[in-house]
């Protein structure tokens, strides 16, 4: 059999999965809060996109993609490829059958575009002329950038400034879509200038980008529309593009998943992924599929967070959700998985986790490494540090199924590429 797997054109879902009316544990109402700030929900009905907002309440199975997302989808190189990882396999020397989604194959090497291209849409739609968000390691901002470039609008991104200065590279081609991209805490906003009077040197979080897009946003809201890359229902809708064509891709090469794997951090991909799986293991599988989250043990929400109510960003700007959290002040430790430090996680992968349809895991940034050392060496493609959380599960459960001879079938998420975090690699591998 060849090595990847491969869907027509035809064959690229013209519906999202929405998972709303699915879950065991319905996703309660967010909270607002109210205060010198004004109310967090009037604040969102300012400044998001009108369908996205009903999308985070769909009660409907299905929403279309619209026939114009659906042929920038084709045009970024959807669908993508699902390859069968025979050397890794082989190296293991495992019965298992390890298949995994290439979604660092898009042109900015991550998932990012399958939302970026529908929330641009969707901002153009109501009128607005550009989108504003915030980025960490920037795969985000990245993603973005490329949608303003493909729909002719402005995009604007508050960078976290210690990223900004490590990942230069992502930042220039940001800027050579068309970004317009700010260090933050930048002088640009109310909010940056507050912050940078208290500390002229900070190094900014994903919480100084927050609430400075959120700040600049507020103040041109007629013009702009701010966005968000994880978290959201209707950013986990979008990404289920990535499991539905998941789904055909296992059904045309006659498998029958036992696992589903992704990393989490905000829980985007995870969702994206597996979701479209999630009426299966309710109704007919039970425990013979697994789904199996990966998270850094930086921030191991999952593992070791509280199911709560809580803000999504760490400055109280947005309304609460509940959902697991380390709590609004956890600081991280600085490692390179930009992409799993969040405090707080989805509500949609809390419910699955909550309802015990979830498991979590949570790997070291050592450990995560040395798996992804280990792909390189089977595969040649080089793992962004978030995705080798999601390969060091991987192998860990091959070789489970080495041990207990299990011809399990294992799929997993490849959320990005990692050419642009070689630096990660040497210094965490100190090579
Ligand atoms: C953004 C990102 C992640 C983490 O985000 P989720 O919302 O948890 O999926 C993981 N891997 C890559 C490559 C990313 O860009």
């Amino acid at each position: 059999m060849s090595r990847f797997i491969g869907l027509d054109l035809s064959e690229l879902p013209v519906k999202w999965f929405n998972v709303l009316p699915h879950l065991l544990e319905p996703l309660p109402p967010v909270q607002d809060v109210i205060d010198d700030k004004g109310s967090r929900l009037e604040i969102m009905r300012k400044i998001r996109a009108q369908e996205l907002l009903r999308q985070d309440r769909a009660t409907e199975d299905w929403i279309d993609i619209p026939e114009e997302v659906r042929r920038k989808y084709i045009e970024i190189g959807r669908p993508t490829p699902l390859m069968r990882a025979y050397n890794l396999e082989k190296y293991l020397d495992t019965p298992a059958r390890i298949y995994i989604k290439r979604e660092d194959l898009l042109p900015t090497a991550s998932f990012k575009l399958n939302t970026s291209i529908a929330q641009a849409y969707y901002a153009k739609q109501d009128g607005a002329r550009g989108v504003v968000s915030e980025t960490g390691a920037g795969q985000w901002g990245l993603g973005l950038a490329y949608a303003c470039n493909i729909f002719n609008m402005e995009c604007i991104v508050f960078w976290v400034k210690i990223s900004y200065q490590q990942k230069m590279f992502r930042v220039m081609f940001a800027e050579m879509l068309g970004g317009t991209i700010y260090p933050s805490p930048s002088k640009m906003t109310k909010a940056g200038q507050q912050i940078l009077a208290k500390d002229p040197d900070c190094y900014g979080s994903i919480g100084t980008g927050i609430a400075e897009a959120i700040s600049f946003v507020m103040e041109n809201s007629d013009k702009y529309k701010y966005c968000s890359g994880s978290n959201l229902p209707h950013v986990l809708l979008h990404q289920t593009v990535i499991g539905l064509e998941t789904r055909r891709q296992l059904e045309k090469a006659g498998e029958v998943p036992d696992m589903l794997i992704a990393c989490v951090g905000g829980g985007s991909n995870l969702g994206g992924f597996m979701n479209p799986f999630v009426p299966d293991k309710i109704n007919k599988r039970g425990d013979a599929l697994r789904l199996i989250g990966a998270e850094s043990d930086a921030a191991p929400r999952l593992t070791k967070g509280k199911y709560q109510y809580d803000h999504a960003d760490p400055v109280g700007l947005t309304p609460k959700v509940l959902s697991y959290s380390l709590g609004a002040d956890y600081m991280p430790p600085p490692v390179h998985v930009g992409g799993l430090r969040q405090h707080n996680g989805s509500p949609i992968v809390g419910s699955l986790r909550h309802s015990g349809l979830l498991e979590a895991y949570s790997y070291s940034q050592g450990d995560a490494f040395k798996a992804g050392k280990t792909f390189i060496e089977c595969e040649r493609v080089i793992p962004a540090p978030e995705t080798n959380h999601a390969i060091r599960a991987t192998i860990d459960f091959a070789l489970e199924a080495k041990r207990k001879r299990e011809k399990k079938v294992i799929v997993m998420c490849f959320s990005g590429n990692g050419l642009l975090d070689l630096k990660g690699y040497k210094e965490v591998l100190k090579m």
